[in-house]
């Protein structure tokens, strides 16, 4: 089959290279030029825009930083829907604002283009795997037609409801993985100035109750102080800031993480942005004088 695919970051380059590897043809578009030369080498066809890969498949697939990213992709000057076909699927695998999916959804549906939002969990890592876990908001039956599709990238895809519901799942997604790194920085800050080693601790507790996928993939990056992304926090910053505008517009509070996001603004504003997310381990550290380290 033929797959368009634009947007070519950490994410969007395992994603299309597993597409190649699957024996599909994938047309592929970025404003950084790099970021499409590293994929020819492994088979894929550039576009000069959104627009041209838009012309020539009927199945595009979107994974870009924002929802601002998106509109100008799929609705903006030689975007997707000035190329499109009736008929054709997009499946936008970015993580952005509901409210914008519904607004793109709509958009789409005056052109004939069918959408779901399909954003993703498992990082990099995972985008390697081919074992995402993909969360899926649309119609059951554009679900059904891609499902394959999305397997070749994912462990796990699941239709949560109508378009929109994919991102809504992201966000609470963000919440939890935010509190979770904030709350695994706390405690292992507590072991370490109260001089435990802060890899006993997590040898120790990592198969209770407190264990979490957080914990085994957070805390061997924290002992060896390697904050390389991964996924940025400026990037989480953007998930918390589309979930709080969420909570608040359908009535559900979210105080906790708005701490997190400051913790997330008070490191970026000290030029951590790019670091990883387990970088909130440095808010700590940086509070303390001390780091957290084998
Ligand atoms: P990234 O910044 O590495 O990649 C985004 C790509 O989009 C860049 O190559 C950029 O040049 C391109 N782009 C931006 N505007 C464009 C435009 N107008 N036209 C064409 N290309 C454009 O980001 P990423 O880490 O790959 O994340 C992508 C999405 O996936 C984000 O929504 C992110 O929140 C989500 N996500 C990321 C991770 C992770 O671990 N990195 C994990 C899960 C979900």
């Amino acid at each position: 089959m033929k797959i368009g695919f634009i947007g070519l970051g950490i994410m969007g380059k395992p994603m299309v290279r597993n597409l190649l590897k699957a024996g599909h043809e994938v047309i592929v578009y970025d404003v950084i030029n790099a970021n499409i030369k590293a994929l020819i080498t492994d088979g894929a066809i550039e576009a000069g825009s959104s627009r041209e890969v838009a012309e020539q498949c009927n199945l595009i697939i979107t994974m870009l930083p924002n929802s601002p990213h998106v509109k100008t992709v799929v609705l903006g000057e030689n975007g997707v829907l000035e190329g499109a076909k009736e008929g054709t699927i997009l499946i936008d695998m970015s993580s952005i604002a509901p409210y914008a999916s519904q607004e793109v959804y709509k958009a789409c549906k005056t052109k004939g283009v069918r959408m779901i939002d399909a954003p993703v969990s498992g990082g990099e890592p995972k985008a390697i795997d081919g074992t995402l876990s993909i969360m899926v908001g649309g119609e059951e039956d554009v679900f059904n037609e891609v499902y394959d599709i999305l397997m070749i990238m994912g462990g796990s895809a699941v239709l949560c409801g109508d378009i929109g519901a994919g991102n809504t799942t992201k966000l609470a997604n963000q919440v939890i993985v935010a509190l979770n790194i904030a709350a695994v920085s706390e405690a292992f800050m507590l072991s370490t100035k109260a001089g435990v080693n802060p890899l006993k601790v997590f040898n120790a507790i990592k198969g209770g109750l407190a264990g979490s996928t957080v914990m085994n993939a957070k805390v061997p990056m924290i002992t060896e102080g390697n904050f390389n992304p991964g996924f940025k926090i400026d990037l989480h910053i953007k998930d918390l800031n589309n979930a709080i505008e969420t909570g608040h517009n359908v009535g559900s509070p979210l105080p906790l993480t708005a701490l997190a996001m400051e913790i997330l603004q008070t490191l970026h504003a000290d030029g951590c942005g790019q670091d990883d997310h387990c970088g909130i381990a440095k808010y700590y550290e940086k509070l303390t004088g001390t780091e957290i380290r084998k």
